[in-house]
């Protein structure tokens, strides 16, 4: 199969987005918006530093890279509407292979209303998908991590380190109960969308996506908003059978493990029962984890442990170092 039938075969008949006016198959695709903000992102997943094919069938790969990025649009506030993606594909893959990839991206892109509105095709070294996304906000209601304020109540949707404890699972032989739950919850992560959307009527609330864990995310919050943080330890939410994991790996996973794809975010108290209703309404679990204080010194982040007030380092994992 040849580029052209590759295209071809990843090509949709028609259009979900009525506001499209040209997919695939010129040189740049085209769609018409006038009322709302548009947010875009990009994140790229090259095989051996992303995911592995060990622990991940073609399909998850795609599902998994596009929920990322929605994940992202999530966290803005925003609708998911497009989608493109440049793929590098080394010898080793079979062009089906790829194809599944685009089935698992699709499947998830479909529950959306997406639609695939063009990318690239390469041949190189290791398989790499690049996906770009696109979404809507109403005017002025994009949700900035900069906007904390002492007082503000710290909150995150879900169980954390589910994810991590996932691929623990799938790389490791040892005997463990519910590993389906924990295995899907790293291979076909949700976005928060619906839950984010909710948020809508309230003015001001900082949010961010859990991809790197959230001793990182809150940091970025802290620091883009020149404030601190203080995160009771006992009250991060973790799944029920999260506790057949060791002490050291429950803290490591649920701090630092991320690809959790939860919202974690800060809004002012009086704002705080919306949060609630906004949660409920669209079947969220949310749990209060903190309080946002002064900016301190030492670090920007503390948790509460033990009752012992410990500073939180980023610790993720961040590429460059
Ligand atoms: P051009 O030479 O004009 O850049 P291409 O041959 O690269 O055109 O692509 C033809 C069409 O197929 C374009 O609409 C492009 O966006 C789309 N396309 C190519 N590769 C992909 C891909 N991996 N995913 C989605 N659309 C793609
Ligand atoms: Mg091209």
């Amino acid at each position: 199969m040849d580029e052209f039938a590759f295209i071809d075969s990843i090509k949709q008949r028609s259009y979900k987005q009525s506001s499209l006016l040209k997919g695939i198959g010129d040189d740049a695709a085209v769609f018409r918006q006038t009322s709302e903000d548009i947010v875009t992102a990009v994140d790229t997943f090259v095989e051996g530093v992303h995911f592995s094919r060990d622990t991940m069938q073609p399909f998850h790969i795609g599902y998994r890279a596009l929920a990322a990025n929605i994940s992202d649009l999530a966290a803005m506030g925003a609708t998911p509407a497009f989608f493109l993606t440049s793929i590098v594909k080394p010898e080793s893959w079979h062009v089906q292979e790829v194809e599944e990839v685009f089935i698992g991206m699709k499947e998830l892109a479909n529950s959306y209303g997406m639609d695939l509105i063009g990318g690239d095709t390469v041949s190189g070294k290791e398989l790499t998908i690049s996906i770009t996304v696109i979404g809507y906000v109403p005017g002025g209601r994009a949700r900035y991590r900069s906007v904390a304020q002492k007082d503000d109540i710290v909150f995150v949707t879900g169980t954390l380190g589910d994810s991590r404890a996932g691929l623990h699972l799938l790389t490791e032989n040892n005997l463990y109960e519910h590993t389906e739950f924990f295995i899907q919850r790293h291979r076909t992560p949700t976005p928060r969308v619906e839950f984010a959307k909710s948020l809508i009527n309230i003015s001001r609330i900082a949010l961010n996506d859990i991809s790197d864990g959230i001793a990182n995310e809150a940091a970025e919050i802290a620091e883009a908003s020149n404030v601190g943080m203080l995160l009771y330890d006992e009250s991060i939410p973790t799944s029920s059978f999260f506790t057949q994991f060791s002490m050291k790996q429950q803290h490591e996973w649920k701090y630092f493990g991320g690809e959790d794809f939860e919202l974690m975010g800060t809004v002012s108290r009086q704002d705080w029962p919306s949060v609630k209703q906004a949660a409920e309404k669209t079947n969220t679990n949310l749990s209060e984890i903190g309080i946002v204080t002064e900016k301190n010194k030492n670090s920007n982040v503390f948790i509460m442990k033990d009752n012992i007030k410990q500073g939180l380092n980023k610790c993720g994992y961040t590429h460059f170092r």
